[in-house]
């Protein structure tokens, strides 16, 4: 069998209010899990990206896309392939044009999801890059999956998958799929924007989502 190259493109670090994946262990256990390489994309803060890449040693083999994920007045927003976020407002098409002026990937996350779900996707789609069609916190993901998956056909739009993980245990459980070995992070990114990806596609368990919040709120847990 050929070997496959797995990349989880929606990650939190512990510099997410809501994460608790601690920068350092991040790379280790993604490689555990079998990713080549994975999209760190913190709510609203780049602060992460910047501490990772300030300590965090990676190597040539392993690729980290800088990402961040926007609270929009329409929903979340995520940004991939950006160095940079400066922005102070919500709107939506603010978000955009930022992000064009950036060169950022701009993704739908979880549009489907019942507890955080995009307002109006099919009015906005022509302004987005693409749709993350699976996403493993949410819990109707496979349900979501081909009908997201037939959306981004009908639109021309590119599709990405993350496991959306703020316990480290969580990382890598959805990701997209290469069959080709991919040289760095901007080759990365052509085969993302050119829809050349399969998906892996998995639910995070609920004995994982407990864990979640009880590391979040009971900090002993940890
Ligand atoms: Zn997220």
């Amino acid at each position: 069998m050929n070997r496959v190259y797995k990349f989880d493109l929606h990650v939190h670090t512990e510099y997410s209010y809501d994460s608790t994946i601690p920068i350092d262990k991040l790379i280790p256990f993604a490689k555990h899990r079998g990713l080549s390489g994975l999209a760190i994309t913190d709510h609203d803060t780049m602060e992460g990206l910047y501490q990772f890449f300030k300590s965090v040693e990676v190597d040539d083999d392993f690729i980290v896309i800088p990402g961040i994920e926007v609270t929009t007045d329409r929903g979340d927003v995520l940004l991939l392939n950006i160095e940079h976020y400066e922005l102070r407002t919500n709107n939506f098409f603010d978000v955009v044009d930022y992000a064009r002026s950036v060169e950022a990937l701009i993704i739908i996350p979880h549009p489907m999801d019942p507890f955080r779900p995009f307002k109006g996707l099919n009015r906005v789609i022509d302004y987005v890059d693409g749709i993350e069609v699976a996403n493993s916190s949410d819990i109707l993901i496979k349900w979501h999956f081909g009908r997201l998956v037939k959306l981004v056909k009908e639109c021309g739009k590119a599709m990405t998958a993350g496991s959306d993980a703020h316990i480290i245990e969580a990382v890598g459980m959805s990701h997209i799929i290469l069959d080709k070995e991919v040289h760095g992070k901007d080759e990365l990114m052509k085969y993302i924007k050119s829809g050349y990806v399969n998906v892996h596609v998995s639910r995070t368990p609920l004995t994982l989502r407990l864990r979640k919040l009880a590391r979040q709120y009971l900090p002993l847990s940890k």
